[in-house]
């Protein structure tokens, strides 16, 4: 029987692919198996999701086959659903059978948080995959259709974003452009439709810069949209929803955007979390178990001055080299590497030609920070697929 050491990673989006791609540099040959499990044989670009949910780019600009990005002799791809993590045992359980390992990497990424409002899983849709993206298009598209059928229920034409966080306010302004090409396809008068952002804090995107935050809310108002803000959504209905005032939007279409939490499957396998996110050590290692490494959206770290940082793809694929890096080191019986974040700034699009960024100590607005959003996707790009791959699907206007 082989002795050769199991690395079994769980999850190819930012850090799983980062993982992955790492190991299969850093490895020698016969030194480890690799095997990478995801649902899907595609990596998907969730920073770009915003764009073909709301029909603004391509499903096809948004993914890759995995089978592109790793070296297949050198890592087993299994596409499967992971169902459970067995710790005791050191063994996954997928939809179709069992894989054991000797060292884990958990990258299953974030799920949305509903806060147990009423209503929400049931009525509203959610950014998070390429399947969800897919059925919020058409969605839309089927809304304007259906108008067209009857013109007295204008509560077709309403359209709900619900948190107005980076996820709220980057798919809201691609709605905002979407809706005039809408408009001209199906003849409807853009004076009917309404699209709506409803924020609980006191600002958009909360937290962030306020002069940037302001520049977004100008740019977002002159596009149509409405912003609701220091109120929270309170109940999800079929007819629209409830907000903490009383107010009711009728609408048939809600999209959630009011924050993520950790995987469930992370909780279920008896891991201490907050929100379903592990505080892993300085070197990514779940407490308790030193075979096992977090990364992503399903790892909690603090910055130094004691905040959580955000979950972000920055952070995920930093947190997949280092990863990487560790569970080579303890292979080696070497010395692990603490992770250290280095913060590259945030750059959140406002559609078409529009966009903010806080980068570099500098503040970014416009055309300008619309270019440094193009360029930010591009390094991803050429990061995991080299110039091929930025040819292929690199947006370059
Ligand atoms: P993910 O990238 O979500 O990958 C998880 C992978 O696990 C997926 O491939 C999924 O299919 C797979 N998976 C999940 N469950 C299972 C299972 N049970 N079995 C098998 N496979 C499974 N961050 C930024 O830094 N910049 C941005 O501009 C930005 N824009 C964003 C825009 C939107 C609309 C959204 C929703 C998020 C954005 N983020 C952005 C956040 C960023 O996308 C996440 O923080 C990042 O994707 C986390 O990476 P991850 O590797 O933890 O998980
Ligand atoms: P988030 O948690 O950042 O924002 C959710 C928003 O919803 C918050 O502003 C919150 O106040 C609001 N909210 C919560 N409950 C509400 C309610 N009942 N009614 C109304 N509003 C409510 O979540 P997100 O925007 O999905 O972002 C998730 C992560 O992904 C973050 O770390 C974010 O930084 C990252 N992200 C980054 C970018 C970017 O860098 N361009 C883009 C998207 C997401």
């Amino acid at each position: 029987m082989s002795t050769i050491p199991k690395i079994v990673i769980l999850g190819a989006g930012y850090g799983g692919i980062l993982t992955a791609q790492r190991l299969q540099k850093e490895l020698n040959y016969n030194e480890a198996d690799v095997t990478l499990v995801n649902r899907h044989d595609y990596h998907y670009f969730t920073t770009h999701l915003h764009m073909p949910a709301a029909g603004t780019d391509s499903i096809e600009h948004t993914r890759v086959a995995i089978s592109k990005l790793i070296d297949e002799f050198k890592i087993d791809l299994v596409k499967s659903n992971v169902q459970e993590i067995r710790l005791a045992d050191k063994k996954v359980v997928l939809q179709d059978g069992t894989l054991s390992y000797d060292y884990l990497v958990i990258a299953l990424g974030g799920e949305p948080e509903s806060f147990g409002i009423p209503g929400l899983t049931e009525y509203a849709m959610t950014i998070r995959s390429i399947n969800s993206v897919r059925l919020i298009r058409q969605h839309i598209e089927y809304q304007f259709a259906l108008y067209k059928m009857d013109e007295s229920r204008t509560d077709r034409l309403n359209f709900v974003v619900g948190g107005a966080g980076f996820s709220g306010i980057e798919f809201v302004a691609e709605l905002a452009d979407r809706i005039p090409q809408l408009c001209k396809e199906y003849d409807v008068d853009p004076n009917f439709v309404n699209v709506y952002n409803v924020e609980a804090a006191p600002t958009v995107l909360p937290g962030f810069d306020p002069e940037l935050v302001e520049y977004a809310m100008d740019v977002l108002k002159k596009k149509g949209v409405q912003f609701k803000i220091g109120v929270a959504i309170k109940e999800c209905t079929p007819d629209g929803v409830i907000l903490a005032t009383g107010e009711e939007i009728k609408s048939q279409t809600v999209i959630w955007t009011g924050g993520i939490r950790g995987n469930r499957l992370i909780e279920a396998a008896g891991f201490e979390t907050a929100r379903g996110r592990v505080k892993v050590d300085d070197y990514l290692r779940a407490p308790g178990h030193d075979n096992v490494f977090i990364i992503g959206d399903n790892s909690l770290m603090f910055n130094p001055e004691g905040r959580p940082y955000p979950p972000t793809a920055q952070i995920a694929m930093q947190q997949g080299v280092t990863c990487a890096q560790n569970v080579v080191a303890a292979i080696r019986g070497k010395e692990l590497k603490k992770f250290v974040f280095s913060n590259k700034g945030t750059v959140a699009s406002l559609g078409k030609g529009e966009a903010i960024a806080s980068a570099f100590g500098k503040k970014y607005k416009g055309w300008v920070a619309a270019q440094l959003k193009k360029l930010v996707d591009m390094r991803y790009l050429f990061i995991i697929g080299g110039i091929p791959l930025v040819l292929k699907k690199g947006r370059f206007f």
